[in-house]
């Protein structure tokens, strides 16, 4: 079986789980996949998206698997993620081999090179772009759909994601970030919110206790913070 394959019956399984079990059953205890089949809301325009699966035990995220059918590489186009024990590792669908990442630090944040969101409903591109002129980071942002933008931060294609939240009553769902957070996390790099506080996947579907996403390559990360927190409200 080829890993696309795999990722859609991985997926297939978790939504047959999920149809046993009763959608919505996502608790602070226990342990539940989630599933966000087709994240990045452009894919039907042809940008990006990614397959997002997840295993959450008891609050904490123990597996993530992102498939980006669309990741172009010099290699070819269609890189794959799986975050599990203390690694990730990627495959592409050219070569089913998988390839342990990690993330690149750019030894300077004016080398750094941050991602967003394509949407600037998602991510204030305003604040983003006084954070960078704060950091002296000078090249354009990478802007990118769904959590394509996690698996690029951990193989190196960015060192910084910012996730800069547009409205205060929007609350992150779990299946947006449960498996992109552990793909870089386990691929060396640090995942907060805006104020410096760990993601909590202890709340059911929502992250209501998280404003917004910093990661980083894990080096620069309380610097970006400090910019971060200096600019937003
Ligand atoms: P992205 O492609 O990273 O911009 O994010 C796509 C995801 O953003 C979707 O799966 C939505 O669940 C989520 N989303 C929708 N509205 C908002 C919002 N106001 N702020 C942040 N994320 C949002
Ligand atoms: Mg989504």
């Amino acid at each position: 079986m080829n890993v696309e394959d795999a990722v859609v019956d991985a997926a297939v399984t978790a939504v047959r789980a999920a149809a046993t079990v009763g959608l919505g059953a996502a608790s602070p205890s226990g342990r539940y996949w989630t599933l966000d089949p087709i994240d990045g809301t452009k894919f039907v325009r042809g940008d990006q998206y990614a397959t997002a699966l997840a295993l959450i035990d008891d609050g904490e995220v123990v597996l993530g698997v992102l498939g980006c059918p669309r990741f172009e590489t010099a290699a070819g186009s269609g890189v794959h993620f799986v975050a599990v024990g203390a690694t990730t590792e990627a495959y592409s669908s050219d070569d089913p081999t998988s390839q342990p990442v990690t993330v690149a630090d750019p030894g300077s944040l004016a080398a750094a090179r941050f991602c967003e969101s394509v949407e600037p409903g998602h991510s204030d591109h305003d604040q983003s772009s006084e954070i960078a002129a704060r950091l002296e980071i000078s090249t354009d942002p990478f802007r990118i759909d769904s959590q394509w933008k996690y698996g690029a931060l951990a193989r190196g294609d960015a060192s910084i994601y910012l996730r800069l939240p547009t409205r205060a009553d929007y609350v992150a769902k779990i299946w947006d970030h449960a498996a992109g957070k552990l793909v870089v996390q386990f691929a060396g790099g640090t995942v907060t919110d805006v104020d410096g506080e760990p993601l909590d996947f202890s709340r059911g579907s929502t992250r209501a206790g998280n404003r917004g996403i910093v990661a980083t390559s894990g080096a620069l990360h309380d610097e970006v913070l400090a910019a971060v927190q200096a600019v937003i409200d």
